[in-house]
């Protein structure tokens, strides 16, 4: 990729507030700077939005509810489905766009905007199918109506990590319902979803309906458009730490809300398992964004008899990993987002180390341009490292061993997440006890990737509640109402 087609990509990419379908700069005139995290350069400086600049947003975001909410399901699925079309045309730009800010390898950033787009496709079929039901009351004297209504106005707060999926994750069906919305991306990776705004303007999405705002303060910025008694939803994507306390203000207005929150997958390995399956599906499990992904496997619990030889296989497909700028060809691990990444990750491999873990790879960062840490595998990793019960967001493989399937179970579970799990064996009635077993809200069962906008994606326990895609999706961002009309 040529540093003109890239300087011209950045560009082209709005760097001011989207707010009532017109792209404005912050009231103070403010900016912030968005960098490349694999030379540490500034690719783009963006607005800063004030608090009072989100509260306009919510205002453009308010006086367009009745109108979106009014149009036909038809146009709304029809505005989704032009949207989708012309991501696909674009994929290579927002592909690329992803790299430079968030520093992914460029296959990866075009496998998520395919993942991205799905959503949008998905959910333009989804909107004309909004259901109701209708039926006698058991008394036999009055016409029970039941119907959906868009919850209205909403705030979608995102990560940094798929800085277009869970964007569209969120916009798509926030649009199908008939809701209208204020978008916050994540202060690091911004640019992916001001394009993607723009690209929602050119396939005629109505001015106010979907609203974005950059600040580099999300926590002034949110404060009053979640206290804002207009605002009926929230849904956040990002560590539960934050997550908790925008429910807890949330609360305050009774917001229907959806929380997207962290993981700690476990990945576990019987002794019965296909070995090469179990590494094909570690490599996507752990190293896909680099490890800074929520579906991240964070501890494989290997069964004893089979650890050494699931050690010395992912080794090797370790070794043979490129580090380097995402846009380099043959790149398979990019670098972590920014500085303290790398902190967090080397701080839970020290600890791990000191407590007698071995790295058999890796196990610092990579010193020079960039914020680079070095694809690692730890083996022998003892009960007390933090890195079993804290989510690690980086390129960090840790095994650990069991003996027993019951013992298995109560490592996997011995966390107060349960987003995801990964389960690989090869005997069937294992894996339904597995899937019965397991408390995280998905599981992939010999396979290291569940993510499908067709499938409801989320957790249980600390990793949040209520559910993206899938039939489910659309629900977060409607209301039931129930009409009663007497027979006579
Ligand atoms: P984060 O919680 O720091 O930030 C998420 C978003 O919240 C960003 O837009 C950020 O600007 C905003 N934010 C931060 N502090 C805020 C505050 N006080 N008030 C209002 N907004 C605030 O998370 P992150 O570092 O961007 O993302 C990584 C985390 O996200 C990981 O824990 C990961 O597991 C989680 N995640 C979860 C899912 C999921 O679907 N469950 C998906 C991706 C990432």
């Amino acid at each position: 990729m040529s540093v003109s087609a890239e300087l011209d990509l950045l560009a082209g990419v709005p760097g001011q507030l989207f707010i009532g379908g017109r792209w404005v700069d912050g009231e103070q005139g403010g900016t912030i700077p968005v960098h490349d995290p694999s030379t540490g350069a500034v690719i783009k400086e963006i607005a800063d939005a004030t608090p009072a600049d989100g509260v306009r947003a919510l205002d453009a975001a308010v006086a367009a509810q009745e109108s979106w909410a009014a149009t036909a399901p038809r146009a709304r699925a029809e505005l989704l489905r032009r949207a989708f079309d012309l991501l696909v045309e674009r994929r290579e730009e927002f592909a690329l766009l992803m790299t430079l800010e968030m520093g992914k390898p460029l296959a990866e950033a075009r496998g998520e905007v395919n993942y991205g787009a799905e959503f949008l496709r998905w959910f333009s079929e989804e909107a004309p199918r909004i259901h109701g039901r209708y039926g006698l009351n058991p008394e036999g004297t009055g016409r029970m109506v039941v119907s959906q209504r868009p919850v209205g106005p909403c705030y979608l707060v995102t990560p940094w990590n798929f800085p277009l999926a869970m964007a569209t994750r969120k916009i798509a069906p926030a649009l199908a319902a008939g809701c209208t919305s204020v978008v916050k991306p994540a202060t690091l990776t911004p640019l992916t979803t001001l394009a993607f705004a723009a690209l929602l303007e050119e396939v005629g999405l109505p001015a106010g309906v979907v609203n974005v705002v950059t600040s580099s303060s999300a926590s002034r910025l949110s404060a009053p458009i979640i206290a804002d008694p207009r605002l009926r939803k929230l849904s956040f994507t990002g560590s539960t730490e934050v997550g908790v306390r925008l429910m807890e203000q949330a609360a305050k207005g009774v917001l229907r809300v959806s929380m997207e929150l962290g993981g700690n997958a476990p990945f576990v390995v019987f002794d019965d398992a296909d070995l090469d399956k179990a590494v094909e599906g570690a490599m996507l499990a752990k190293f896909r964004n680099i490890g800074q992904a929520c579906t991240a496997a964070n501890r494989f619990i290997v069964h004893e008899s089979v650890a050494e030889a699931f050690a010395a296989k992912v080794q090797e497909r370790i070794s043979a990993f490129k580090v380097g700028r995402g846009t380099e060809d043959g790149v398979t691990i990019g670098p972590l987002v920014d500085d303290n990444q790398v902190h967090a990750t080397d701080e839970l491999v020290q600890d791990a180390i000191g407590k007698g873990a071995r790295a058999v790879l890796g196990g610092a960062p990579i010193a020079g341009e960039g914020t680079f840490y070095a694809p690692t595998l730890l083996t022998d990793v003892t009960p007390d490292a933090r890195l079993l019960r804290e989510e690690i967001f980086g390129p960090v493989l840790a095994i650990t061993t069991f003996s027993t399937e019951d013992e298995a179970v109560a490592l996997a579970n011995g966390t107060e997440y349960g987003l995801v799990s990964y389960v690989f064996t090869e005997d069937l009635a294992r894996g339904h006890r597995m899937i019965d077993r397991l408390d995280t809200g998905m599981m992939g069962l010999n396979t290291g990737l569940v993510s499908n906008a067709a499938a409801p994606f989320g957790g249980v326990k600390m990793s949040g509640m209520g559910r993206e895609g899938s039939f489910e999706g659309i629900h977060e961002y409607l209301d039931t109402k129930y009409t009663l009309i007497p027979v006579s």
